[in-house]
């Protein structure tokens, strides 16, 4: 267990750990299991459980991204040691999520948090109309002060529709919620020029501000049978995040409350984003997603939009376009100026029953709560002018 930080290891935490407000932690299989006994090491979690009360005390919010299903539920059915066929990673998956959702909920209880499991198939993040469902239940889970337990849905996951391993996962959903730091918790403290044990004269490197192919060559790309990423998959995982606007760092998780040490000055290694995920957002709704719509709004909501408002259904006069829940659309004035782009909260079919409608009628005309807002204002990209 780290004691005291001397004032050198101190100096050594960078002020993005402490200006971190939301913070997605990565927790691999081979930290969570014993490797001799395949079964959990409570202890060990307990302790990290207690450096996220210690993060949500002072006001972060934190998703955890855990890994364990499938080691936890081999155990339990008494597979045999090595690579397993699909369907018993599958089953193994079912068995082991159980115990690993009930011992995050137990030792959670006991700081006095409470926890959500969500399981993610590759659409969830890949597909938008998915994407935005996962996003929103995410940040109400937030709201509503729970801690999010990711992990894939390994259950259903087959080859062709899988993330695969969780570092990547965890920079999905790091960039999916906005978070603007993700921890992958790691069997080592870092990246270092060269897998350690290969070369006697390999150095930690503490800062990466872009991933070049030199970066990308120090990672080997070793694994070990329990944890599906060796740090190729880490560096993925960072080329991920930093596009996403958020920064990433890997330390060990091979001490007790590893996250507290992070605060104490242990080694890591940072990857820092040039762009916060709010920019990096607004970006790539902007300009990387094809609008497959344009929305005409009234003077009234162009007014709440260039104060920072979201689009309200009420403010809308026309749709034009074939879009989903999630597609890009254009927003346009009444007489035609480009306001911004964003992410429609309805499909086309739907907007098209609700325009100009206030908000108490929108669920009995379809059906269903959808919400007042066409496009909420996370999901809006203005011009820097008018916001
Ligand atoms: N999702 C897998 C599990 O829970 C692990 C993937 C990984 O280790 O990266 O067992």
């Amino acid at each position: 267990m780290p004691q005291t930080a001397t004032a050198a290891e101190a100096s050594r935490v960078r002020p993005e750990w402490g200006e971190a407000r939301r913070i997605v932690v990565k927790i691999g299989s081979a930290l969570l299991t014993d490797r001799e006994t395949g079964t959990l090491k409570r202890d060990w979690l307990a302790s990290l459980v207690a450096d996220v009360a210690e993060l949500v005390r002072e006001g972060r919010e934190v998703v955890l991204v855990s890994s364990g299903s499938i080691a936890l539920g081999r155990h339990t059915l008494g597979l045999p040691t090595g690579p397993l066929e699909l369907e018993q990673s599958q089953a193994a998956a079912a068995v082991g999520q159980i115990s690993l959702a009930h011992a995050y909920q137990e030792l959670a209880a006991q700081s006095g948090l409470t926890v959500a499991q969500i399981l993610l198939t590759l659409g969830d993040t890949e597909q938008r109309r998915r994407y935005l469902n996962a996003r929103h239940t995410i940040e109400t889970l937030l709201e509503l002060k729970a801690i999010p337990v990711v992990n894939e849905n390994d259950t259903v996951a087959t080859a062709e529709i899988k993330y695969g391993d969780n570092d990547r996962l965890s920079a999905r959903v790091a960039g999916m919620v906005s978070a603007d730091c993700l921890v992958l918790l790691s069997d080592v403290d870092g990246l270092y020029t060269a897998p350690p044990g290969t070369d006697p004269n390999v150095t930690h490197i503490p800062l990466v501000t872009e991933i070049t192919s030199q970066i990308e060559a120090m990672a080997g790309d070793a694994g070990t049978e329990l944890s599906k990423g060796g740090m190729k998959t880490k560096i993925e995982a960072g080329r991920i995040a930093l596009g996403a606007g958020t920064n990433m760092v890997i330390t060990t998780g091979k001490v007790m409350h590893p996250l507290r040490a992070i605060s104490e000055g242990s080694r890591v290694t940072w990857f820092l984003a040039k762009q916060d995920p709010v920019t990096a957002r607004k970006r790539w709704i902007s300009g990387q997603l094809t609008p497959r719509g344009t929305v005409f709004v009234d003077a009234g909501a162009e007014k709440a939009l260039a104060q920072g408002k979201s689009l309200l259904v009420a403010g809308v006069t026309r749709v034009e376009g074939t879009f989903e829940r999630g597609d890009a659309v254009i927003i346009r004035s009444a007489d035609g100026r480009e306001l911004g782009r964003g992410l429609s909260a309805y499909a086309k079919g739907d907007a098209v029953n609700i325009l100009g409608r206030k908000s108490s009628e929108i669920a009995e005309i379809l059906g269903f709560e959808g919400g007042p807002e066409l496009i909420h204002r996370n999901d809006m990209a203005l011009p820097r002018k008018s916001m």
